[in-house]
């Protein structure tokens, strides 16, 4: 129908015919501008910059100072001979042992941190485990020295092994809390647990820290991952690769369920080196993306994602590692 009133039109003077068409391309032009405005049609733009319209809420963010640290000691360790612990406290600490913990107790007693009165003394945790452990010992920590504390549970109770796998008992929860109640209102993190396998007979693993958690005044719950960093010293910019082993200790599944994911989880974060930004190579990173928390892209970059570029996790808030403006190029 067009086609024909073309065709006649052009035989009817080729100069009209050119006239009217260059008029409807005009005009056809004028209503795709007036649409979209003079920017790039939505069309042709990627997916990634449309978004961007939506700016990520800015996430404020405290430092805070940990005072626990615990680490395995020298020296063999098992069931029946005991084992000795580092411990590396800033404040005067109390360390409390409890051998053969049940899985179970363990597990009601972090949640219970979170949802009911919070666990900062030994005691609490004696009554959040509910007294479902074989033995307990405590220990005094000072904070000037990290001499390792041996810890074992007495031969009368004629404990060799925590039986076959599945298991329902940890081995060791070592438990860090401060020793002074005027140093629980200094610091967030009131206390450590340190979850411990020991060899036995029945599961000869070597002794190894299964998980660390730190509660905080404020009945949250972070979980320190190993950090493992590059073997070069200038490594691809990538998420940290973290251990998961699974755990022979039953059940599992909820115990890793966290409803905090850790403020504390390492990134390779190497002395201000300034690893390059993934999307625009040119600028440090800067940004922190929540929830997946991956630092991977810098202040100018952020604007143009809603999704992490690393994991493609949607980007609900994000925050900086370092508030001064960082030197642009
Ligand atoms: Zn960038
Ligand atoms: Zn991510």
């Amino acid at each position: 129908m067009a086609a024909v009133f073309l065709v006649t039109l052009y035989e009817y003077s080729p100069l009209f015919y050119i006239s009217v068409v260059s008029l409807c391309f005009v005009v056809t032009a004028a209503v795709v501008l007036g649409w979209f405005g003079f920017d790039v049609p939505a069309i042709l733009r990627s997916s990634d910059e449309t978004e961007s319209i939506l700016p990520t809420p800015e996430k404020q963010m405290v430092q805070v100072t940990n005072p626990f640290g615990l680490a395995m000691g020298y020296g063999t360790a098992s069931v029946i001979d005991g084992i000795s612990v580092r411990p590396f406290c800033l404040e005067p600490c109390i360390l409390s042992c409890f051998w053969g913990c049940e899985v179970i107790a363990v597990q009601g007693a972090l949640k219970s941190h979170q949802h009911g009165p919070r666990l900062s003394t030994p005691q609490h945790f004696q009554e959040a485990f509910h007294l479902r452990y074989h033995h307990s010992q405590s220990f005094h920590v000072s904070s000037d020295n990290n001499e390792e504390h041996y810890t074992q549970i007495p031969a009368e109770q004629g404990i060799t092994d925590f039986g076959l796998l599945p298991r329902a008992h940890y081995p060791l929860v070592a438990v860090l809390t401060l020793a002074e109640s005027e140093a629980r209102d200094v610091y967030n993190i009131v206390a450590s647990v340190t979850v411990i396998h020991v060899p036995d007979d029945k599961y000869s693993l070597s002794a190894r820290i299964l998980f660390q958690y730190l509660l905080t005044s404020q009945g949250n719950m972070f979980e320190l991952k190993p950090l493992f960093m590059s073997a070069d010293s200038r490594g691809v910019p990538g998420p940290p690769d973290t251990e998961q082993s699974t755990s022979p200790y039953q059940p599992t599944e909820e115990a890793h369920r966290l409803e905090q994911s850790s403020v504390l989880e390492e990134e390779d974060w190497s002395e201000g080196t300034g690893r390059d930004c993934v999307v625009c190579q040119n600028a440090a990173v800067n940004r922190v993306l929540l929830p997946c928390r991956h630092a991977c892209v810098c202040d100018r970059c952020m604007s143009h994602f809603q999704h992490c570029p690393i994991c493609r996790a949607f980007v609900l808030e994000s925050f900086a590692l370092t508030q001064e403006p960082v030197v642009e190029w």
